[in-house]
């Protein structure tokens, strides 16, 4: 089976970055005991109490998470919510919509149930569910959505009783016996119930913490090794991220979900990818190979970046590239499939219906859009790529500007306009000015004769359809750009193995 085959696997992602930004606070703001309603498989039973009155929403309003990008009605799946206050009497409330509630009083403490059954395969790496024994609970859509009055993450005690031989697994702070301290409720994620495989693995000072679901046609080994090695790769590249430790989270989708099929979110450093299995060993370790590139990279950007707004186009454009990129440099693809994928990345960009700059998709990113941040980003970072490495003559890449970023806007810092800062960094290298002047504010079709000049790759057009190929004849400076693409990459490695 050929490796050009799963070529363009890595578009079709549906992959969503969410940028949260921590601080610590020590005391928490309120506390809640998660058990399993009685008698039931999919739904929770929530208890608890508000700590600090200082959090806003714990007042008369009570709001549970409503929708996600592409996941509606959740507040439907809150049920029999029951408010008293701090002298322990009920206090009565309406109910707006679902997950929307107006208490007629303040109230302290809160006991529902929220109904976790199986969302649809798109909302399986977004939100809450329990199915078969085994979930994922994620507190921003399990928890009522308490704000604190400065903006500051809102932090919680949470304990869980659930049967004996059930296995609670997260990277938030064990403070006891199902016991944990949630410093970022937003973020927070924790797997429960039977069935997970675990190891720790530690790259440098760093521990990457890997759980794994299901059977799948690579062993459990193949699989932690993989992640080790991109994550080791990526430090390579852009230098420590801000978090010690990191999760990843693999779970196989239901048997029902057909072949080819996955979902993932890196939330905080948190990674959760939910797929079927491919047909072949080699196809399925090819894309566990795709996915955790994508995914880990994420941890990077955006996710330890103190930037927000809708700028997507930067960093799930230059993440799809950087990825592709880097599956050149580990030996994973060939050049001419790294090609393909930007041939099919330009086919995409070209049959957009509604012609926007970058920055007017990265907002509508929910509705029609979604794969132009991804095709046309990616291929825009192709085009700093190359701007970069000519100008320098193969000194500078991409890489350099996501460690100049990474440098500049920590996720320590206070958080920034992502676009504007982006832009900012870009704005700093002539060669880049023109690129981003035609493609990213405005929406000018990728002039490819002259964005390849001088670089060995040559291109032909007609219609939608581009082929790009290496030259036969190379001058000097062209051979070395290519290069540093990672051209003769593959043919090395062959060549190594004999
Ligand atoms: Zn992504």
């Amino acid at each position: 089976m050929s490796i050009t085959e799963k070529r363009f696997l890595l578009l079709a992602v549906f992959c969503l970055e969410i940028v949260f930004l921590t601080v610590t606070n020590l005391a928490q703001d309120f506390e809640a005991k998660i058990t399993l309603a009685p008698g039931a498989s999919t739904t929770v039973q929530i208890e608890g109490k508000i700590l600090k009155q200082k959090i806003v929403g714990s007042n008369k309003s009570w709001s549970f998470m409503r929708s996600f990008p592409g996941v509606e009605n959740l507040g439907e799946r809150i049920e029999s919510l029951n408010l008293s206050n701090a002298k322990g009497e009920r206090v009565a409330f309406r109910s707006l919509v679902p997950g929307e509630y107006l208490a007629e009083e303040q109230a302290e403490n809160y006991l529902y149930q929220a109904n976790l059954k199986t969302p649809n395969p798109a909302a399986m790496a977004h939100v809450s569910w329990i199915r078969d024994e085994q979930g994922i609970l994620m507190l921003g859509d399990l928890l009522p959505q308490f704000t604190a009055a400065n903006n500051q993450p809102i932090s919680a005690k949470i304990t869980f009783q659930l049967p004996v031989d059930w296995k609670i697994i997260s990277r938030e702070k064990k403070s006891g016996n199902g016991e944990f301290f949630v410093s970022d409720v937003e973020k927070a994620i924790f797997l429960i119930g039977k069935n997970w495989r675990e190891k720790e693995i530690s790259v440098d000072k760093n521990n990457l913490n890997f759980a794994i679901s299901g059977e799948w046609k690579f062993s459990d080994d193949e699989a932690f090794q993989m992640a080790g090695e991109i994550f080791a790769e990526y430090k390579k590249q852009l230098g420590d991220i801000p978090f010690e430790n990191a999760r990843i989270n693999l779970i196989h989708f239901p048997s029902e979900i057909s072949f080819d099929r996955w979902e993932a979110e890196t939330r905080g450093a948190n990674v959760t990818i939910l797929s079927s299995d491919m047909p072949f060993k080699t196809l399925s370790l090819q894309r566990l190979h795709e996915q955790l590139r994508h995914e880990i990279f994420h941890l990077w950007l955006p996710n330890s970046l103190a930037l927000t707004g809708n700028y997507a186009w930067f960093y799930e454009g230059f993440t799809v590239y950087q990825s592709l990129r880097t599956a050149l440099e580990m030996n994973q693809i060939r050049f001419e499939d790294f090609l393909r994928t930007l041939e099919q990345a330009q086919f995409i960009d070209s049959r957009r219906i509604r012609r926007t700059s970058l920055i007017e998709a990265s907002k509508n990113r929910w509705n029609d859009s979604s794969s132009t941040v991804y095709a046309r980003g990616m291929l825009i970072a192709f085009l700093c790529d190359l701007a970069l490495l000519k100008n320098s003559k193969g000194k500078r890449s991409v890489a350099d500007l996501f460690r100049q970023i990474l440098k500049l806007y920590p996720i320590s810092n206070k958080a920034v306009d992502g676009n504007t800062s982006v832009l900012s960094v870009l704005d700093g290298y002539a060669e880049l000015r023109p690129i981003v002047e035609k493609y990213v504010s405005a929406a000018e079709k990728i002039n490819w004769q002259t964005e390849l000049e001088s670089t060995g790759i040559e291109s032909r057009e007609s219609g939608s359809v581009l082929k790009l190929q290496v030259k036969t004849k190379l001058q000097n400076q062209e051979k070395n750009l290519l290069e540093k693409l990672g051209y003769n990459n593959w043919r090395k490695s062959l060549g190594k193995s004999k």
